[in-house]
């Protein structure tokens, strides 16, 4: 990592206080060489990055105007696992972000998946996107804003599935795909997501619960996720069960009810 400046000092520590005259001064002397505005402080910290801490929306929006998309994304995730609806929706709602969202769309249609991304400066494994990362929270409210945006998220291929796709990422690091397909998992297992994505809750936990179960007998790695998965599903049917539902049920399992393990 390269030793900041005085100069980007002085700008990151005016964005951790949402000292918005401070931080317009330094954007606007961009381009100026002792100055990188997509500099990252000793933690990786991006001005935007510290701006979030600082709940100081006008410094958020201020440095969305000029900032690389990949820090724009980093500070969204990063806003998320913070539960910072305003800031998720003013970045979200940024022409800049509109913007780079449909660019990264297009590169990633074109060229490189996400999952072969190396990001080192990242605390979040580039498979995670926004969507994953408010269900993970089980996070309702940010859940609702990513799907009503069109965001999805892939239901994971069979384990033992021979596509071009699955054989590519398993054959490119097997222990990176099932990290991958454990996150898919826990995301598709949140129960707000569930119950704001499925038509049939029940249906969908259900049959998440039997692939899950399967899952755990052949990846190693997915038994550690899998009791928080299992907690996670039993939540649903706490929330959700009525009678009738619980009838439904009956007919599609033999063992009693919220009696998984
Ligand atoms: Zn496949």
């Amino acid at each position: 990592m390269t030793q900041l400046t005085d100069e980007e000092h002085v700008y990151l520590t005016a964005a951790s206080q949402g000292d918005v005259p401070i931080v317009r001064q330094s954007l606007e002397d961009d381009p100026d060489p002792s100055l990188n505005i997509n500099c990252v402080d000793y933690m990786g910290r991006s001005a935007l990055h510290l701006a979030v801490d600082s709940e100081s929306i006008e410094t958020v929006e201020l440095l969305l105007e000029k900032l690389s998309f990949d820090c724009i994304e980093e500070a969204l995730r990063y806003a998320i696992s913070k539960g910072n609806t305003k800031v998720v929706r003013a970045i979200v709602e940024h022409p800049s972000y509109i913007a780079g969202g449909v660019d990264q769309e297009r590169a990633r249609r074109s060229q490189r998946d996400p999952f072969f991304r190396t990001d080192e400066k990242s605390q979040f494994s580039p498979d995670i996107t926004p969507l994953i990362l408010a269900a993970h929270y089980n996070n309702h409210e940010l859940i609702q804003l990513f799907l009503s945006r069109g965001h999805t998220i892939d239901r994971p291929h069979p384990i033992s599935c021979q596509c071009a796709d699955c054989v590519t990422k398993q054959n490119y690091d097997s222990l990176k795909r099932s990290r991958s397909r454990l996150n898919a998992y826990r995301a598709l297992a949140s129960p707000a997501y569930m119950a704001l994505s499925s038509t049939d809750p029940i249906m969908t936990t259900f049959e998440l619960r039997q692939e899950m179960k399967k899952l755990a007998q052949v990846e190693k790695e997915f038994k550690v996720g899998d009791i928080s998965l299992a907690f996670q599903c039993r939540c649903v049917h706490y929330c959700t069960l009525s009678t009738g539902e619980i009838n439904v049920m009956h007919k599609h399992s033999n063992k009693p009810l919220l009696l998984y393990d």
